[in-house]
């Protein structure tokens, strides 16, 4: 333990795994000096880039993010890309401890024949592009045609389907990317499908957000009845299992069934045991072939999907496959490519050799895999932030080599970096606000980084 200077850390990331590590941190030790840093200049990861606009109560959780970053021993590096403008190296050399909490920001794969023809798209496209996510603000989503298929019984597939079903009046009234507003103001998108392998005891949605999918002024819900007769393997499943989820969705599902159209203008439609075996068209996407499954006992305990031999094709203009988060490696950090996260043990940092990699440490879902809700990253925090800190005091952690707490926003100056500061991103926030005010709307995002830069001068 260094009695010279106070424990200094370095939290890569800024969503809410960061934060929450940041305040375990600040709570515990005090005396902490924490360094926040973000490749974006704007903070709070998948709460500003991820969580859907029309969900902005969800969002006020960045209050409780405000007052950890004004703490005068937090300092936030927006604009500092770890691996490009810093290695893993250098920030070793100004900190006892690096905790990586840069979250999963890429997509999966079906593995489907025609998955790359045009018109087919990964959701977490779709997602950080309605979003304002500077990353995907490009991209390009035909909504001309009448039919959509979401694959994928998830919540972020939930997100999708309720933003496309939509009406341009409820979306003036979120944080939508105003160029993402505009292209769905115009979307011809009639008949939105989402589709999943597993039957409805199965849906990897959580209840409520299953409910307001039956709750949409503009858009009706069908479910098939026929679709929600379980098989045996789902009864006994819902009889033995502690988790009330499952027998809520099944009673909210019921209930679908029983509706009849309102004549609302768009129709969400939730399918059950089919899986896409093909996409197809002439240069780009006309129809999902889907595959109807049944469902057998898996090794795991759990019930699979497998062929029940028999197929159906679905006419659609556009495919999300929204079929879960994948994490991406850094630079010089170890990395499991199958699982998609940073190897570790309780939230320690493991070598590729299998040993605990003093001074480093992971959160969230570059952790765990993308997993659970917000709030599920506190106590994922708490377990990394805990053996960060018990290292620390054990003597484990090596003082930093380079003590001048000014050094590191010194270099990264030297290399043409604009560091983005705490008070460069309230003037931002302020001025999102104020232009969303005008327009009659809660904000109006910035979605380049060069427009963020020359807001700030
Ligand atoms: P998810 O919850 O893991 O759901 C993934 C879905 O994709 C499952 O229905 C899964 O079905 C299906 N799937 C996987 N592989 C497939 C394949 N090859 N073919 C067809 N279907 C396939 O992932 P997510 O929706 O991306 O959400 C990530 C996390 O963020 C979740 O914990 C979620 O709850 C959370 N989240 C929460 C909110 C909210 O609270 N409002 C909003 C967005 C996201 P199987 O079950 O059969 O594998």
């Amino acid at each position: 333990m260094s009695a010279s200077i106070p424990l200094r850390v370095a939290i890569v990331g800024t969503g809410p795994s960061g934060f929450y590590a940041a305040e375990h941190l600040l709570k515990v030790h005090p005396g902490v000096e924490i360094d926040l840093i973000d490749r974006l200049p704007t903070p709070y990861g998948l709460v500003r880039g991820g969580v859907a606009p029309d969900h902005q109560k969800i969002k006020s959780v960045t209050r409780v993010y405000e007052k950890i970053a004004a703490k005068p021993a937090v300092r936030f590096l927006g604009n500092v890309t770890f691996g490009r403008d810093l290695s893993r190296e250098e920030l070793l050399r100004h900190y006892h401890a690096v905790i990586y909490a840069v979250g999963a920001p890429t997509d999966r794969n079906l593995g489907v024949a025609g998955e790359e023809l045009a018109g087919s798209h990964a959701a977490t496209d779709f997602v950080g592009w309605y979003n304002g996510h500077p990353d995907y603000r490009d991209k390009v989503f035909d909504l001309s045609r009448p039919s959509v298929a979401v694959i994928g019984m998830g919540n972020v597939a939930v997100d999708v389907v309720r933003i496309l079903a939509r009406t341009p009046e409820e979306l003036h009234g979120t944080d939508i990317a105003e160029y993402a507003l505009e292209a769905l103001r115009q979307s011809r998108v009639r008949d939105i499908y989402m589709i999943g392998r597993r039957g409805p005891v199965q849906g990897a949605f959580t209840n409520p957000e299953l409910k307001e999918l039956g709750e949409m002024p503009g858009a009706d819900i069908d479910v098939r009845a026929a679709d929600l007769e379980l098989d045996p393997g789902s009864t006994a499943a819902l009889a033995a299992t502690d988790d009330k989820t499952p027998e809520k969705n099944l009673a909210t599902l019921r209930h679908f069934a029983a509706k009849r159209a309102e004549g609302k203008g768009k129709t969400i439609h939730l399918r059950f045991l089919l899986s896409p075996v093909a996409l197809q068209g002439e240069g780009r996407v006309e129809r999902i072939v889907l595959g109807h499954n049944r469902l057998v006992p898996a090794a795991s305990g759990d019930l699979k999907a497998e062929s029940a031999g028999v197929s159906e094709t679905l006419p659609t203009g556009l495919v999300f496959r929204s079929v879960g988060y994948h994490g991406v490696a850094l630079p010089g950090v170890p990395f499991d490519q199958k699982r998609g996260v940073i190897p570790n043990t309780a939230g320690r940092v493991l070598s590729t050799g299998g040993a605990p990699l003093p001074g480093e440490y992971v959160v969230g879902w570059i952790k765990r895999g993308p997993s659970g809700v917000i709030g599920t990253n506190k106590p994922d925090a708490l377990e990394s932030t805990n053996a960060l800190l018990s290292d620390y005091n054990g003597g484990a952690l090596a003082a930093p080599a380079i003590t001048d707490r000014e050094a590191l926003p010194r270099l990264l100056v030297s290399r043409g970096v604009r560091i983005v500061t705490w008070q460069d991103w309230q003037r931002l926030d302020a001025l999102e606000k104020a232009r969303g005010e005008a327009l009659g709307r809660p904000r109006l995002k910035f979605t380049r980084i060069e427009e963020m830069l020359g807001a700030l001068g």
